[in-house]
């Protein structure tokens, strides 16, 4: 059986014609979704032998919740999901004034090894299909009982490297028939696979891209980041270039400080140097700390300092705010408590 989430709206129309029903009934179908209809026997303008035969060949993918956590502040929810084949994943909700945004996995585990996070830790289980991406948000939204307009691919897993999977996604997310959601409030989070970058820039969308930079230079980079052993600072700025060509879109940089290793004048001098002229943006981040790392918060004092020198050269940038810092709402981290829970 196939989760129905895993295909578009023109897929189900084709899947009807040749089932020998209308084309019509996959819009029906894929509207009861949206309107928290999950079980097709509840849907009530189709016909008996609609539902067996849809009930013979589809489930739908709604995960189930199993664990929420909820910050003090209550603008950030934590959901660890159980997918129909029993592997647990995680999204994050985060309510801002302008309003409700979600960070989704991609992935199950992930393999790109980087040393602050969690996610990776036991390396990667499986990809996730577009339909367990999409259901992450639907079954979200129908908790908080409020409209998601933002979509951020940062949590477990790297886009890119799921990268069929992904695109369908962002087109399902996209789609009129379904969340309705803008590629501008779409944002694609990547460590930094060059010749995907290059594929992703080939299509143009306008969703937007932030890169994982996390260092001025590649010596630091490969200390955190294996990803920087197979590609240079240098080629992912130019695939960065790229992508600018191509969309005309502002690419964000994101870079997390840590204490005494990346944070200094030095590196905030450096990395202005690298950045300088392009159409970008830096996102500086106080890492959130985890159990099996060494890696120290710089403090906010150095944070600013870092930002001014910057700004003072030209590069626009800001300081992430701090969420769900008490719900261990890094990535990867609450698939992890749970796992290790289990075992
Ligand atoms: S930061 Fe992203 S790419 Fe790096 S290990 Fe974690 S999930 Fe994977």
């Amino acid at each position: 059986m196939k989760n129905i989430l895993d295909l578009d709206l023109q897929e189900l129309k084709q899947w009807m014609k040749e089932n020998g029903e209308k084309e019509f009934r996959a819009k029906q179908v894929i509207d009861w979704i949206y309107k928290e209809v999950w079980s097709f026997s509840e849907m009530s303008n189709l016909s008996k032998t609609t539902i067996e035969k849809l009930e013979k060949s589809f489930y739908i993918g709604i995960p189930e919740i199993i664990e929420t956590y909820s910050s003090k502040r209550e603008d950030t929810r934590k959901h660890l999901f159980l997918l129909k084949d029993g592997n647990v994943i995680e999204s994050v909700v985060m309510k801002y004034k302008h309003g409700n945004s979600i960070c989704v996995s991609t992935q199950i585990g992930c393999k790109m090894g980087c040393k602050f996070c969690a996610s990776t830790i036991g390396g990667i289980v499986r990809n996730l299909t577009s339909g367990e991406i999409l259901g992450q948000i639907i079954k979200a939204q129908s908790e908080l009982k409020e409209r998601i307009s933002n979509v951020v691919l940062m949590g477990s897993g790297e886009p890119l490297d799921n990268f069929e999977n992904v695109l369908k996604f962002i087109c399902n997310v996209n789609s009129e028939h379904g969340l309705n959601i803008g590629q501008r409030h779409i944002t694609l989070s990547t460590c930094g696979i060059v010749p995907k970058i290059k594929m992703l820039a080939d299509l143009n969308l306008q969703i937007t891209l932030a890169i994982s930079l996390h260092a001025p230079n590649d010596e630091i980079r490969r200390q955190t980041m294996p990803i920087a052993n197979a590609y240079t600072i240098k080629e992912l700025l130019e695939a960065c270039e790229y992508y600018i060509g191509k969309t005309n879109r502002r690419i964000t940089f994101e870079y997390a400080l840590v204490k005494g290793f990346n944070d200094t004048k030095e590196n905030a001098e450096e990395l202005s140097r690298i950045l300088k002229g392009m159409l970008c943006h830096v996102n500086l981040i106080p890492i959130n700390e985890i159990n099996e790392s060494t890696l120290k918060k710089s403090n906010m004092e150095e944070i600013n300092k870092f930002k001014d020198i910057l700004i003072k050269n030209g590069i626009e940038t800001t300081i992430r705010r701090e969420m769900g810092l008490d719900i261990n709402a890094a990535c990867g981290q609450l698939r992890r408590s749970y796992l290790e829970k289990k075992e």
